[in-house]
């Protein structure tokens, strides 16, 4: 039925590549392209009895005549940029040239400044329009699924949201002293800036990691979480109307943060350039090159994943509480897809939302967050294709 090209062959790639081929009915023909060539052709090999087509190339994301030829010769329904978000804008501009949808699941960075800004891809706004193509931004769990939870709760359960805190739990061990779930550079970008939260129309900003709660996670457990920065919070503040605050909090174990801190201290997070031996090397790009692959914890990683948002509003004039959640076993992931839990959450969201996409429930020309689309397609196919959430009307709430 529809072809998608996906850019990128790490940790998440490799989960929508599975999900793709296990829904072969929607994707009858995919092409893996990344700058590694010899990983997407391994991957090929895994996949080799699927129903799907899989074709593979080597691509540099960073060069749009590269990938307009390459969108050119393979003639996609839709573009799945599962590279790093530097990629994002290129990416975008090849979609535009060559007229085919595209999605992403993490918003665009300069390499030189870790900044959450949607600001550099909602300019293409009115050119994606005009081209009459999709670009659906932030087609992962976080953002992602949690836009999705965010449309589906203001359609189904509120008048008004007032209150939305996104919790982010990651209970799994991987056994390493010290290790990332995602690509370590983009990881540790995320976690080293500085805090905020939306609140009464205006950011508020908080040091690296200084608001701590502890929260009693379903299936989990109680975990320390932290306030951070992250994506979404800018669009929902948007889409969302009425809403007053939204936070974001994600857990780490007190021996994830004793590391990071020694490694802040000795500059090892830096992503100013130095002089080593001659060359000019990046210590966070340095560090990413000796910290384990995140693509390799599949096999060694265990517990559970619970991300979800807690929703404070008002139905038929009372005040309502509900929380909306997905549970997800890293052990249970990898011997599904033979990846942990941390990809296997982002993975699938990004297989749906292109899935949305080809079908055609998803055809609103320009460029969207997740949670302007409808989200009940999208809501099912979490429950069918391995991510179904669960619901609670009297959760505990974050203070
Ligand atoms: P990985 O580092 O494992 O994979 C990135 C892939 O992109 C690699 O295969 C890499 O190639 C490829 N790549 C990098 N640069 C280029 C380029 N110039 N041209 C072509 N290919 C390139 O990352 P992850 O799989 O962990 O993460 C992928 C994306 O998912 C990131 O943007 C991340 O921020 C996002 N993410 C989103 C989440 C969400 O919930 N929304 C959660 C987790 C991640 P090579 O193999 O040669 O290095």
């Amino acid at each position: 039925m529809g072809k998608a090209l996906i850019i990128g062959c790490g940790g998440v790639a490799s989960v929508a590549v599975h999900k793709c081929c296990q829904n072969s009915e929607v994707f009858s023909e995919i092409m893996i392209a990344s700058r590694t060539k010899s990983k997407c052709d391994a991957l090929k090999e895994k996949l080799k009895d699927s129903k799907t087509i899989i074709h593979t190339a080597q691509v540099d994301a960073n060069n749009v005549d590269e990938l307009i030829a390459l969108i050119n010769s393979f003639k996609p329904d839709v573009v799945m940029n599962l590279a790093l978000p530097y990629q994002d804008l290129t990416i975008m501009e090849a979609c535009l040239a060559t007229k085919t949808h595209y999605l992403d699941t993490a918003n665009y960075e300069p390499e030189d400044c870790p900044k959450f800004e949607y600001k550099y891809q909602w300019d293409y706004k009115e050119r994606f329009e005009k081209a009459g193509i999709v670009g659906l931004l932030g087609s992962g769990f976080d953002p992602g699924v949690t836009g999705v939870f965010s449309a589906y709760a203001q359609k189904h359960h509120f008048d008004e949201i007032h209150y939305i805190d996104i919790l982010d739990c990651n209970a799994g061990d991987h056994g390493y002293p010290f290790a990332t779930n995602f690509n370590p550079e983009i990881n540790i970008r995320e976690v080293t800036a500085k805090g905020a939260y939306w609140e009464n129309g205006r950011w508020v900003e908080t040091e690296p990691l200084a608001v701590k709660r502890v929260y009693n996670f379903p299936e989990i457990g109680e975990r320390d979480m932290y306030l951070m920065h992250h994506e979404e919070i800018e669009s929902l503040a948007l889409n969302i109307k009425g809403v007053k605050r939204i936070r974001f909090f994600m857990t780490f174990t007190q021996n994830y943060l004793t590391h990071l801190r020694c490694l802040q201290n000795v500059g090892m997070t830096s992503i100013e350039p130095i002089e080593y031996e001659g060359k000019k090397i990046v210590p966070l790009q340095f560090l990413k090159a000796v910290l384990p692959d995140p693509a390799s914890l599949g096999p060694r990683t265990k517990g559970k994943t619970n991300i979800g948002c807690i929703f404070r509003g008002i139905k038929d004039g009372k005040e309502k509480n509900y929380y909306l959640y997905n549970v997800c076993d890293h052990q249970e992931c990898y011997k599904e897809v033979g990846s942990q839990a941390v990809a296997y959450t982002t993975g699938v969201p990004a297989m749906i939302g292109a899935m949305m996409i080809i079908k055609g429930y998803w055809n609103k020309p320009g460029v969207h967050n997740i949670e302007e689309f409808d989200p009940d397609p999208f809501m099912d196919a979490l429950n069918k294709w391995g991510l179904p959430w669960k619901e609670s009307f009297d959760p505990e709430l974050v203070d």
